[in-house]
């Protein structure tokens, strides 16, 4: 059967083409009816006019269908009405001899060419019906035409009517098929030229995108660089020693080894980020909106890392590594051209060090960055090493002079770098997430020291442990305390948490949930560096603080400023009216002692009393000392 492939809905503009070519037919019909009954009007044909007139209405009515309504209910409405219009026609006039009769073979194509097939073949048996009622009509004396029709014309009639369907009905068989072909054809072009696009903007053998796609993709993050006054960075490799795997074990083999390469790199970066391979051995990561050159050093360090593990090429392990070049954008060229050149000069130098590094083409940037990834790589393993150590300093009740506490101190001691600050290494270790770990051991680590004193009768103290932002919001902090706790023996009252003021405002959820159960075991809780963070103090109350820990920029020039004076005055009144205890951080000398004396703070630490020492100076420190300790004899554990 015929099948109208443009109402099939088979392209995107097929249903709307065939909406619009329903409506130019059935205005044409309109205006054929409307020129009929001009003509029924001029010859006094009134009962014509109103079969016209009526067909008119229900004709406008499927123009409104075709406008609204489904396009095949239109075609029914216009095959309907015309075919009832002629029927009538016929009926007021000459029966099947009468002129109206001439529109069926028409009406016919219409129903192949827009309908389906229960519509043309509907409309066939109401034709042959139609046509042979006519005669009945007059052999029953219903009505008597002007000129009798006689039963021989109603064969000519159904002759024409059937032999005209078919004709149709086959040729449009015909039309349709080749329809169907052409749209055939049309996808398979589509396809094969999606395809063609493809293969010219990706790598065939790693399946990467290619240059021409990479200088596009670049550009893009270029533009967008730009936008959002931030920058993109292309990271350029080449992995060493290549020539050497394709000679030795043949091109196959290379192959392989590119093809894992691009997926391995694929697996570093982020979605929005491209992988793209230039040729050869070559590859370009192309990272948009990067932020900073340390993001970028971060990327490059991961990729040298992951690189330089073994690969497994035909079942054998192939040791790589590649020697990364990192440029900037917009800083380090405005287009793409430019970013390849210095980026590719960048990856030279990174080869000429003895590869298996990155280098920026910045020169500036290295230095800084190196020094980072050197700290960060030495992180990683300070742990397992041993590296780590923690220096205790006192904390001093100012009236009584007896040691009440002692604050945890993380010490790194770096092979060749000697002993780093923590100043320097702790923000490296949160960047990296390394923290987490190290944030436990120094708990573990305390809590045992802590608890070995206590049973050794050297001194019951509460011993001050700094907690990191990055412990306290992704740390599970409260599962490494009970550990902790439980792992030592030591009483949770015993151990102090120290937080900034930056870490409890930063108020989410999460962090407010954490500190509640810390506070719920016992624990009690300290504000490092009081004074330098916020001025909304409402959390003091809420996680329920035991000390304030004046920071020691108020302290250094107390005896000299009488603003630092004021300031501290007032955060000792603030603390005791709370019912909370003020401790001064940093104090010197003696003269700072007795100005904090009287201006009533309670407690302090400084190198006045002691540095931080190691645990056992630290034991000898407090033997040293002619004023009795907080426990000096063995305590129940
Ligand atoms: P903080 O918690 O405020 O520690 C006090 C710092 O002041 C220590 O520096 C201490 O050595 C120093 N200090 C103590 N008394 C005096 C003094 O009289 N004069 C002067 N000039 N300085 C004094 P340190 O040990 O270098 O630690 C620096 C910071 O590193 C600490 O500041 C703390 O924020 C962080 N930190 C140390 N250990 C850890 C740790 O285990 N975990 C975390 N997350 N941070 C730590
Ligand atoms: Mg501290
Ligand atoms: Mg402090």
């Amino acid at each position: 059967m015929p099948h109208n492939p443009s109402t099939s809905g088979s392209s995107t503009s097929g249903p709307v083409a065939a909406r619009r070519r329903m409506m130019q037919i059935i205005l044409t019909a309109m205006l054929a009816v409307g020129a009929s009954a001009v003509a029924s009007l001029a010859f006094g044909r009134v009962d014509t006019l109103a079969v016209l007139t009526v067909a008119g209405a229900l004709l406008t009515l499927s123009l409104v269908v075709a406008l609204r309504g489904p396009v095949t209910a239109a075609v029914a409405l216009l095959l309907g009405t015309l075919t009832a219009m002629v029927g009538l026609l016929a009926w007021r006039g000459a029966g099947f001899y009468d002129p109206a009769l001439l529109a069926l073979p028409g009406l016919l194509v219409f129903a192949v060419l827009l309908g389906q097939r229960r519509v043309f073949s509907g409309l066939l048996a109401v034709m042959l019906l139609l046509t042979s009622g006519l005669l009945m009509a007059q052999t029953l004396g219903w009505r008597q035409f002007p000129i009798p029709l006689r039963p021989g014309s109603l064969v000519h009639v159904w002759g024409i009517l059937l032999g005209t369907g078919f004709a149709i009905w086959l040729l449009a068989g015909d039309l349709y098929r080749a329809m169907r072909a052409l749209q055939e054809e049309n996808r398979r072009v589509h396809e094969s030229r999606s395809e063609l696009e493809h293969l010219a903007s990706h790598d065939r053998l790693t399946g990467l995108p290619n240059r021409l796609l990479a200088r596009d993709r670049f550009e893009h993050a270029l533009a967008q660089a730009r936008r959002n006054r931030s920058r993109c960075a292309a990271l350029y490799l080449d992995l060493d020693q290549f020539k050497t795997v394709n000679e030795s074990l043949g091109h196959g083999a290379g192959d392989q080894l590119l093809q894992q390469v691009g997926r391995r790199l694929q697996g570093l970066v982020r979605a929005t980020d491209t992988v793209c391979r230039l040729g050869g051995d070559e590859f370009l990561l192309i990272l948009p909106d990067i932020g900073d050159a340390d993001a970028a050093a971060r990327v490059a360090s991961t990729v040298v890392e992951a690189l330089g593990q073994p690969f497994d090429v035909e079942g054998l392990e192939i040791v790589t590594a590649a020697s990364v070049g990192v440029a900037l954008g917009p800083d380090d060229g405005s287009e793409f051209d430019a970013v390849l050149k210095n980026v590719d000069i960048a990856m030279y130098r990174a080869k000429a060090l003895g590869g298996r590094s990155f280098r920026f083409f910045d020169p500036a940037m290295n230095d800084g960055v190196l020094a980072h990834t050197q700290m960060l790589a030495g992180l990683q393993h300070a742990l397992a090493r041993g590296e780590f150590e923690l220096h205790w300093q006192p904390q001093v009740h100012l009236a009584s002079g007896r040691v009440v506490g002692a604050e945890a101190l993380l010490r790194w001691h770096h092979p060749t770098l000697g002993l780093v600050p923590p100043a320097k290494f702790i923000p490296v270790a949160e960047r990296s997430g390394l923290i987490t770990e190290i944030g436990a051991w120094v708990l573990h680590q305390a809590c045992r020291q802590a608890a070995a004193w206590r049973r050794d009768g050297v001194a019951d103290l509460v011993v001050s442990v700094n907690l990191s932002s990055v412990q306290l919001k992704r740390g599970q902090v409260e599962r490494t305390v009970q550990q902790a706790l439980a792992a030592s023996g030591l009483p949770p009252a015993r151990l102090e948490l120290e937080l900034t003021e930056s870490m409890i405002i930063d108020d989410t959820h999460q962090v407010s949930e954490t500190l509640h159960q810390l506070v719920g075991m016992g624990l009690r809780l300290a504000i490092d560096d009081f004074g330098t963070g916020y001025s909304n103090l409402g959390y003091l109350k809420r996680f329920q603080v035991n000390r304030l820990k004046i920071d020691q920029s108020f302290i250094r020039r107390l005896t000299q400023d009488h603003h630092d004076r004021a300031i501290v005055g007032a955060i000792v009144q603030m603390a005791h009216s709370l019912g909370l205890v003020a401790i001064a951080e940093g104090v010197e000398d003696a003269a700072t002692l007795q100005c904090l004396r009287g201006l009533g703070c309670v407690e302090g630490q400084g190198y006045f009393w002691a540095r931080p020492l190691p645990a056992a100076e630290f034991v000898g420190w407090l033997r040293s000392r002619s004023v009795p300790q907080a426990a000096a004899a063995p305590l129940p554990a």
